[in-house]
């Protein structure tokens, strides 16, 4: 899955809006971060087979480490220890922002295994294996992909605040910059190797946190004050 997690991330700033939405950026697609890691490595290993599924042609065939669900839970739990032992003044319903955090790591997996072949194991690569294999119905996996995505987005726009604004046009782009990354990789040709396809959605989940965060930029004293609120609550 690609758009729905960012949908995830969307949603889950609404709920607990002090977490940036460039760390939920991260925190949804951590295991992908984390596998390009692996891969790069020589940790976890996968294939380029063409026409493998309609819509991705890599074989995930050995990712315990970024891809198993227990080392989603794992790195969910590595992420709320984090995000809760981060330097901060706003230490205001702490717990709760850190488990949002986990949870958003761990909706990486279950959101994967909707559209995966059965390749995500239990635990190890001798384990039981889940996915669904939407990726074998194109107009399946966008509908979901879309729906997902979408009703993130509307969450997202819909329980905005003063403090915590909607920026339109670096919101648009934020959108777009998605949108259009993920219909390129649909119709685009092959990967060369997968040192490639590893290196890449490094870059591209790191820059599109970035960008998350720069859209997603709460309320400047002067914006605050515009709308007759105090900028040190
Ligand atoms: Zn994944």
């Amino acid at each position: 899955m690609f758009l729905g997690h960012f949908g995830v991330a969307l949603a889950v700033k609404r709920l607990e809006p002090k977490i940036s939405l460039g760390s939920l950026f991260m925190a949804v697609q951590l295991a992908d971060l984390l596998w390009g890691c692996f891969v790069l490595l020589g940790w976890e290993h996968a294939r380029i087979i063409p026409g493998y599924t309609v819509v991705t042609p890599l074989q995930f065939y050995d990712y315990p480490l970024s891809h198993s669900l227990l080392a989603a839970v794992g790195w969910a739990l590595v992420a709320a220890a984090m995000y809760y032992s981060w330097p901060t003044r706003d230490t205001s319903r702490h717990w709760q922002a850190a488990a949002l955090v986990g949870l958003a790591v761990l909706s990486h997996y279950l959101l994967d295994v909707l559209v995966h072949a059965p390749d995500l194991p239990i635990s190890g690569n001798d384990s039981g294996k889940l996915g669904f294999g939407l990726w074998n119905n194109l107009g399946a996996t966008l509908a979901l992909e879309l729906l997902v995505f979408g009703a993130g987005l509307a969450i997202y726009v819909a329980f905005r605040s003063h403090r915590h604004p909607v920026r339109p046009i670096r919101l648009a782009l934020l959108v777009v910059v998605l949108l259009v990354s993920y219909f390129a990789n649909l119709r685009g040709p092959l990967p060369p190797s997968m040192t490639v396809v590893a290196a890449s959605s490094i870059g591209f989940f790191v820059l599109v946190a970035i960008l998350a965060g720069w859209a997603d930029q709460r309320a400047t004293p002067d914006e605050l004050a515009a709308a007759g609120l105090d900028s040190r609550k």
